[in-house]
């Protein structure tokens, strides 16, 4: 048995894993507002109430960019522990083996070994939430470049437009599939919201969503031309959308494909 841990910049949710499924899980507050101490002891409390003798090791998903070998975070935007050693801390208070990689490097990983990806080899997640993560899993093994590759969330999709991507470029997809990117483009508070027009059959929301989807296409149609995955897997919590938008990302797709068959 394994526990798996997400720290995100609200929750951390953490699980036991047994022979790949999911057992038990729990999420407490991040509590970032109460600083670095409190937040380093709610990921403690977190893996606690989980851990017991049976487990035999600790994974941990957290925000980039890190150091995924020393497990070292690196100057991180949503939450108090930049420069923090996560893996020698946990290891030092749990006494078993700690991993710890970029949250959505984990999320592909998962999904390519457990997941939706699990009959393929070749497998790139992009996770759609505050912002646009990405991972690439290559021959089932996590593909890190020197260190922090998978930043799909940058690929530049509108080199000409001036919206400014929190990496400092301009018409990154980021800022047009990210909850962040899509509540600025269709004037709404949250992507729920926007889900619920949609759902209203409101026509301004159905086509903000289309044109989601249209972008995010965009976005995918260079991943597919880098790298030929068998597939493409999105997750994050815009995906819960997905019934508004992969028709016309799809055919975005189609539309410009050199590499046909990438699911
Ligand atoms: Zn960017």
């Amino acid at each position: 048995m394994k526990i798996g841990v997400d720290i995100g910049g609200t929750e951390i949710k953490a699980g036991i894993v047994s022979n790949g499924k999911v057992i038990k899980k729990i999420t407490v507050k991040t509590q970032t507002n109460k600083g670095r101490k409190q937040v380093i002891q709610n990921i403690t409390n977190a893996i606690k109430q989980l851990f017991n003798k049976n487990i035999k090791a600790i994974g941990i998903g957290a925000p980039g960019p890190l150091d995924y070998k020393r497990g070292i975070l690196g100057k991180q935007l949503n939450l108090p522990l930049s420069n923090f050693n996560l893996k020698k801390f946990v290891q030092q208070k749990f006494k078993v083996p700690v991993a710890v990689d970029n949250d959505a490097n984990v999320f592909t990983l998962g999904e390519a070994l457990q997941g939706a990806g699990k009959k393929y080899d070749n497998v790139i997640g992009l996770t759609l939430g505050t912002g646009i993560g990405g991972g690439i899993v290559i021959n089932k093994k996590l593909y890190h470049g020197r260190g922090n590759a998978g930043e799909l969330g940058h690929i530049t999709i509108k080199f000409d437009e001036k919206i400014k991507s929190k990496c400092g470029n301009n018409g990154c997809i980021e800022q047009y599939a990210s909850a962040r990117g899509i509540c600025k483009r269709a004037k709404v508070k949250s992507p729920l919201e926007l889900y619920n027009l949609a759902i209203k059959r409101n026509k301004k929301a159905i086509s903000a969503w289309k044109q989601t989807g249209i972008l995010l296409g965009i976005g995918i149609i260079n991943i597919i031309n880098s790298f030929d995955p068998d597939i493409v897997i999105i997750g994050g919590n815009i995906s819960k959308a997905w019934k508004f938008f992969y028709k016309a990302m799809n055919q975005e797709i189609n539309k410009r494909a050199l590499l046909k068959g990438t699911k």
